[in-house]
């Protein structure tokens, strides 16, 4: 289905606006072009970037900063999650993917989930025949970077 991408990344991200104001989160989509039309799976694809928030907001620490960017490459686009939260400890990073990791509880103050989500997000940027990539720095954040390739 051919999707206009910044609408659509900005109407997910909007979605979390009273959230993060309430937490006092800076939540901001940054859009680099508008009206261009991609082929996508907009209900997967709305699970993954409605995940990758949701871990941002909760791994986040008040007055963070969570963008929200959006970039059109000649194979494909990409669109990140950044956070200035928490961040992840370089030697668990090869496995947030898997189901049921969750990092401990003294990072996260009790706050993670099941451990589900990541995968569910790798699984679906597979399907895609995407790519998931995650650059993260304990204690300074977390960047999340979904491709999707164009249809041939
Ligand atoms: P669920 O999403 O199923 O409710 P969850 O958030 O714990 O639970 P995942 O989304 O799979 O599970 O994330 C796995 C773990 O990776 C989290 O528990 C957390 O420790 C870490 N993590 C994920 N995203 C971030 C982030 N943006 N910043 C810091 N840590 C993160
Ligand atoms: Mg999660």
């Amino acid at each position: 289905e051919d999707v206009d991408v910044g609408a659509f990344v900005d109407r997910i991200t909007s979605k979390f606006q009273t959230i993060a104001r309430e937490n006092n989160i800076e939540l901001t989509s940054n859009i680099e072009q508008k009206g261009i039309s991609f082929s996508l799976d907009p209900d997967r694809i709305e699970q993954v970037l409605t995940n990758l928030i949701d871990n941002a907001m909760r791994y986040t620490h008040e007055n963070g900063n969570i963008k929200v960017t959006q970039a059109f490459g000649k194979d494909g686009i990409t669109i990140s999650v950044e956070d200035d939260g928490t961040g992840i400890p370089e030697e668990d990073l090869p496995f947030v993917f898997e189901r049921f990791y969750k990092a401990d509880k003294a990072r996260t103050r009790g706050r993670a989930g099941t451990g589900l989500g990541l995968a569910i997000v790798k699984n679906i940027a597979d399907a895609h025949h995407g790519q998931l990539t995650v650059i993260s720095k304990l204690g300074e954040g977390t960047t999340f970077t979904l491709f999707l390739p164009s249809k041939k």
